[in-house]
This record gives C-alpha cells, structure tokens and sequence, in this order.
C-alpha cells in the first residue's frame, strides 16, 4: 500500500513538474517578446511620511498586458525570467524606465524624493548592477541621489563579500539601499548591523494584522525601535487603512506605503499628485 502510495504522488509530481516547466517555457518565450515590443510597462506607488503626509518617494513596479492573460503579475513572472535568463535584460529595461521617469519628474520641478527599483538576487549575484545602475543614470542624466534599490534579506544572508562590494559602490554614489519585505527571511537586526543598508521595508504581512493585533502592533514596535536605534530609515509597506497609519505613527515608524495612500499607477497619473 505504502509504494502504491509512493507511486501515485510520484507520478502526480512528475506530471506536475513538466506542466511547471511547459509553462515556464512558454512565460519564458512570450516575455523575451514582450520585452523585445516594449510591452511592459513600470507603474509606481508613491511612498509617504506618515506625520506630514507628504511624498518621499515613488516605488516602480512592473506590469505585464499579457495578450491573452491580461494583466500577469511579477510575482509571476519576475521567478519566470530569472529562471529562464531573462532577468539582467530585464532589470535592465527597468533601470532604464525608472531614471527616464526620475529625469521627467525632475525636469518637471516636481518633488517625487527617489523612485524605487526592485532588484533580484540574480542581478547581484551576476555582477554586473553597478554599471547597469552607472549607465541607466547617465542615458537619464540624473544623478544617483534619485534612485533607491530594495533588495531582499536572502540577498545579505550569504554576505556574500561579492554582493556586498556592489551595494557598497551604490551606496558609496547615493543611491539608497533598502530592505524589501523586511522580517520574512531569517536575518535578525545585529546580523545586519555594518551591511550597507539604508532603509527597513517591514513586509506587509506585519501590517495587515494591525490596529488590533496586540502580538502584530508588539512586532513592529519592535522592528520600528531596534530598525531606528541602528541608524536604519523604516517604512511600513502595505498600509491599507487610517487605523493601520495610525498606530504605526504611534509606535514611531516615520514612513508607510500602501492602498490607503497610493496605488500603483501608470507615471501619468502619478505625476499630478507631486508638488511643484
Ligand atoms: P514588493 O517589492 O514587496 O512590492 C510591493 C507589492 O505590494 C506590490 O505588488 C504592490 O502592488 C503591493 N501593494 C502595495 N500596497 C499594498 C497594499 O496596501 N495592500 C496590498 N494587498 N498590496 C499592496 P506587485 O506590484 O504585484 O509586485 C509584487 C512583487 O514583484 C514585488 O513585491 C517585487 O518583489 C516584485 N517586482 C515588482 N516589480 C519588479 C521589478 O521591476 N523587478 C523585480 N526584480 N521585481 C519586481
Ligand atoms: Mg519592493
Ligand atoms: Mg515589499
Ligand atoms: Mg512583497
């Protein structure tokens, strides 16, 4: 019974397997194409300092009109690229969208403080981030103060010395180092300590339990004051509600992101919120 068992889930897996990776291929294709006919788009969700209200920042996010599935999302897809090669040409094509929208907004007068650019563990780990980042600044012409990177904690949690050397040669620029999806990986703060990280992002799933969760409101009470005392900027990601903005104020976190402030949109509808 026990092999029988064993069989089935096996030949369940395998089929599962080869399904993952005829779709993996076809993803694959029709992104190498979408980005060939330009048909990507970046959106971007403004950030805010909580007391003032005002924006600090604008986080560039990606966006795919898949001709027949609609809109993909790049929690779907940004896997599918590293997995098939295609993430530096698309890092790449992002950097690239991000300064040419920072140099708009510049030569606009608006105040829009940086515009955010994810970037995968891949991107680093090939080596190539700091001329990418030197060139896609330079096509722009804006300087490397407009830009902060998020990468992830798994990025850091090799320390690797290779990695690290690049964050340092873009921190060493201006650019601003956040840490996306902060306390979903297994780095605790004093392991960070001295990495070259400028701001905390605390995921969201930290704030989704909040105003009432007392044990939620208690961890990012702590993310926020230990984040702080180390020298780290914090934002909140995710805010979805006045209550949620409310109690992060309280317990002293300076800045959030989320539905209740902005969603993300296309650069045309961002640009009328920012001030002159
Ligand atoms: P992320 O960097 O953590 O981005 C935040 C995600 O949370 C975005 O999802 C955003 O739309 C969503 N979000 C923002 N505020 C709220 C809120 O109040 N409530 C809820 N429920 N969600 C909110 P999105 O755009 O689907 O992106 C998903 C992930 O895909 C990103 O997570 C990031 O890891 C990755 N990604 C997006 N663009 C890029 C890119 O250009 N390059 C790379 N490498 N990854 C990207
Ligand atoms: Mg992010
Ligand atoms: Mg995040
Ligand atoms: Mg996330």
């Amino acid at each position: 019974y026990q092999a029988r068992q064993e069989g089935v889930s096996l030949r369940f897996f395998s089929e599962e397997l080869t399904a993952d990776a005829r779709e993996r291929l076809e993803l694959g294709s029709q992104l190498r194409q979408a980005i060939d006919e330009d048909a990507l788009e970046l959106h971007f969700q403004l950030q805010t300092e909580l007391a003032s209200g005002r924006w600090i920042g604008a986080e560039a996010l990606l966006r795919w009109a898949h001709p027949e599935r609609g809109w993909v999302s790049p929690a779907q897809f940004v896997p599918v690229a590293e997995r098939v090669g295609l993430i530096g040409e698309l890092g790449r094509w992002v950097l690239r969208r991000a300064c040419e929208q920072a140099r708009i907004w510049r030569d606009a007068g608006l105040a829009f403080g940086r515009v955010g650019v994810n970037v995968s563990a891949p991107q680093l780990i090939a080596g190539g981030l700091v001329q990418d980042v030197d060139y896609a600044l330079a096509q722009a012409g804006v300087p490397p103060e407009v830009l902060a990177l998020e990468i992830t904690e798994s990025v850091l949690m090799e320390q690797d010395r290779h990695v690290v050397a690049q964050l340092e040669a873009l921190r060493a620029r201006g650019v601003q180092i956040a840490l996306d999806d902060f306390g979903t990986g297994y780095s605790s703060l004093s392991y960070l300590r001295g990495l070259p990280v400028d701001q905390l992002k605390i995921d969201r799933s930290f704030v989704q339990g909040l105003p009432s969760d007392q044990t939620q409101i208690k961890i990012n009470r702590a993310i926020i004051d230990l984040g702080l005392s180390l020298g780290y900027s914090v934002l909140a990601e995710g805010i979805e509600t006045r209550e949620q903005q409310e109690v992060l104020l309280r317990e002293g976190c300076p800045l959030g992101q989320g539905f209740y402030f902005a969603r993300p949109e296309p650069a045309a509808q961002v640009t009328p919120r920012l001030c002159g």
